[in-house]
C-alpha cells in the first residue's frame, strides 16, 4: 500500500504562484509518487481555485475554522491530489494571496494559523474519504504552526517535516494573539515559538517538527551562521541533527527546450534553433541589433536578488557590446532604476513587469545568459531553467546558486565540467567583474558552446531529491 503524506502550502503550481515556493510544492507530488508516497496538497481555496477542479468532493468540515465556517474541498488538478481550504471569511478576498494595495493583510497569522490547524485535524482525524496522512510537511512559515497544532492534539504517530524556503519570511505575530492563534502560552518561550516577544510560526515549525529540511545543502550550511541564519542560526544550530539541504529539481515537464510549447523547440544537438528564439526576443522588445551577450533576467526586483547593483553596472556592459530583457515583478524602486536606464538606450535595454509565465519561457529560450546576482539564495530555479535552455547563467556564489554552476575557470574549462560564471562578492565591483568575464566569455565561442552543452546536460530533475525526501520520510519511523 501507499504510504500517505500531507503537504502544507500556501502556493501550489498550477494553481497559485508567486514565487519558487510554488514551484517546488506543485513538483513533489509527482516525484515521490514514484518512491511509493500518495502525496495530497492542502492549501488555501483563493478566489477562483475551487473552480479549476473537477467535480470536487467535500472531505472535511469545521463549524468555526478561526472565526468562520470552512471545508475542504478534495480533487484533482492536473495530476495532483489538491485540497483546497474554504474558508470564505478568509482567503476571500480581491487582493492577492498575502496582501492587498494597503499592504499585507492584518489577519494574516490567522489565515495561515487556519491552514496548519485544519493539516493537524486531518492528520489526527482522517478525511471523510478515510484517507489519513503518516507524515505531515509543511512549507515555510505558512505552514510553521502545522507541527504545533499535531503535538497540542497529542497526535504521536504522525510525523513532521518543516521546508525552508526562505529564511527571510518568519510569520511574527504579536504576543497578544496567542489565543486568538489557539497556542498554549507554555511554549510562548525561547525554547519555543517566542522570538523577541512575538509569536514566530517559522520558528514554531523549526523547534517542534520531527525534521527540517531546506532547498539546498549550501544554504542548509548558511543558515546556521548569524550572515544568513536572520536571527534563527542559534535555533537550526541546534536541530543541526535534523537539518537536510535537498536541492530542488526542476519539473522537465515544463521547463525543456526541445518540447516547450512556448518557444521555437531546440536541443543541445540543435543549438543554432536557439538563435530563432534570440531574434524574437530581440524583436519583442524592441532591441536593436546585440553584438554581444543578451543577458536576461526573470526575478522578483529585491535587493535580497542583488538586482539594485544592475542598474548602474548597465553603461560599461552594453559599451562593451551586451544587451539586457528584464522581466520582473515588484520593487517599486529597482523598477525605476532600471526603466531609467532603459530610456537612456532603449536599443539594448528592455524592460517588463508583472507576472508573465509564457513570456518568461521566450526569455529563458532567447537570453544567451541569466542574471541572478542573489545576496542570498536558498536554492534558486532560474539559474537552472538558464542551465536546461543553454542560457549561461552568472550568478553570486552563495546558496542553491553555488551547488548548481560551475564557474568557467580555466581548470573546469579544461576539464571539460564548466557551466557558468560564479563570482564570490555579491557588490558592485564583484558584478562588474562578473559583467566583463560574460563579455569575454562569450566572444570565445567554443568555450561558450562547451558552457551551453555542459548545462543542458546537467542532471536538475527531481530523481535523485525526491528519493531523498522519500528517504528522509521512511527514516522517521526508525
Ligand atoms: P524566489 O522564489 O525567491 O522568487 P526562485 O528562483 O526560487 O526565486 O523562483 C522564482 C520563480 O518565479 C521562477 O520559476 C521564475 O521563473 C518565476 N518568476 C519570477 N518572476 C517572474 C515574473 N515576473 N514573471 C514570470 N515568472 C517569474
Amino acid at each position: 500500500m501507499k504510504r500517505r503524506v500531507l503537504s502544507v502550502a500556501s502556493e501550489c503550481v498550477p494553481l497559485l504562484k508567486t514565487g519558487g515556493l510554488a514551484d517546488v510544492v506543485g513538483a513533489l507530488p509527482k516525484a515521490l509518487a514514484v518512491h511509493g508516497w500518495d502525496m495530497r496538497v492542502l492549501m488555501p481555496a483563493y478566489p477562483g481555485l475551487a473552480e479549476t477542479m473537477k467535480r470536487p468532493k467535500v472531505v472535511w468540515t469545521d463549524t468555526d475554522l478561526f472565526g468562520g465556517p470552512a471545508q475542504v474541498l478534495g480533487g484533482r488538478v492536473e495530476g495532483i491530489d489538491v485540497l483546497l481550504l474554504d474558508a470564505p471569511h478568509l482567503y476571500a478576498r480581491d487582493g492577492g494571496p498575502y496582501s492587498d494595495d494597503s499592504g499585507d493583510y492584518a489577519d494574516n497569522p490567522e489565515r495561515f494559523a487556519a491552514l496548519c490547524w485544519a493539516a493537524a485535524e486531518i492528520a489526527r482525524a482522517g478525511l471523510s474519504d478515510g484517507w489519513r496522512p503518516e507524515v505531515v510537511h509543511a512549507h515555510d512559515w505558512q505552514g510553521g504552526l502545522a507541527p504545533v497544532y499535531l503535538r497540542q492534539a497529542g497526535v504521536e504517530d504522525v510525523r513532521s517535516v518543516i521546508t525552508v524556503h526562505n529564511i527571510a519570511f518568519q510569520g511574527r505575530a504579536g504576543a497578544d494573539k496567542l489565543d486568538a492563534l489557539r497556542l498554549r502560552p507554555d511554549d510562548f518561550t525561547s525554547e519555543g515559538f517566542e522570538f523577541w516577544g512575538d509569536i514566530s510560526a517559522l520558528k514554531a515549525g523549526l523547534v517542534m517538527a520531527d525534521a527540517i529540511t531546506t532547498v539546498s545543502p549550501t544554504y542548509a550550511n548558511e543558515l546556521m551562521r548569524g550572515e544568513f541564519g536572520m536571527g534563527l542560526e542559534g535555533v537550526l544550530q541546534a536541530r543541526a541533527g535534523v537539518l537536510h539541504g535537498i536541492l530542488n529539481g526542476v519539473d522537465t515537464d515544463v521547463w525543456s527546450p526541445d518540447t516547450d510549447p512556448a518557444i521555437h523547440p531546440y536541443s543541445a544537438r540543435t543549438l543554432s534553433e536557439k538563435r530563432k528564439n534570440r531574434a524574437a526576443l530581440i524583436k519583442e522588445f524592441g532591441l536593436g541589433p546585440v553584438p554581444g551577450p543578451l543577458a536576461v533576467v526573470v526575478s522578483r526586483l529585491t535587493t535580497q536578488k542583488g538586482l539594485d547593483l544592475l542598474p548602474d553596472r548597465l553603461a560599461e556592459f552594453t559599451w562593451r557590446g551586451g544587451g539586457l530583457v528584464v522581466l520582473g515583478s515588484g520593487g517599486p524602486e529597482i523598477e525605476m532604476a532600471l526603466r531609467h536606464q532603459a530610456d537612456l538606450n532603449p536599443r539594448r535595454i528592455g524592460i517588463r513587469t508583472g507576472y508573465d509565465e509564457a513570456l518568461s519561457h521566450r526569455i529563458f529560450a532567447g537570453g544567451d545568459a541569466v542574471l541572478v546576482p542573489s545576496r542570498f539564495e536558498p536554492c534558486g530555479l532560474t539559474q537552472m531553467y538558464g542551465l536546461r535552455y543553454g542560457t549561461v547563467p552568472l550568478v553570486a556564489a552563495t546558496g542553491g546558486l553555488a551547488d548548481t554552476v560551475i564557474d568557467a575557470n580555466p581548470a573546469a574549462v579544461s576539464a571539460g565540467v564548466a557551466t557558468g560564471i560564479v563570482f564570490h562578492t555579491t557588490d558592485a565591483l564583484g558584478l562588474e567583474q562578473a559583467l566583463r568575464r560574460l563579455i569575454a566569455l562569450y566572444d570565445d565561442t567554443k568555450t561558450w558552446r562547451q558552457l551551453q552543452r555542459n548545462g543542458m546536460k546537467a542532471e536538475l530533475d527531481w530523481t535523485r531529491s525526491s528519493a531523498a525526501y522519500a528517504t528522509l520520510y521512511e527514516g522517521l519511523f526508525e
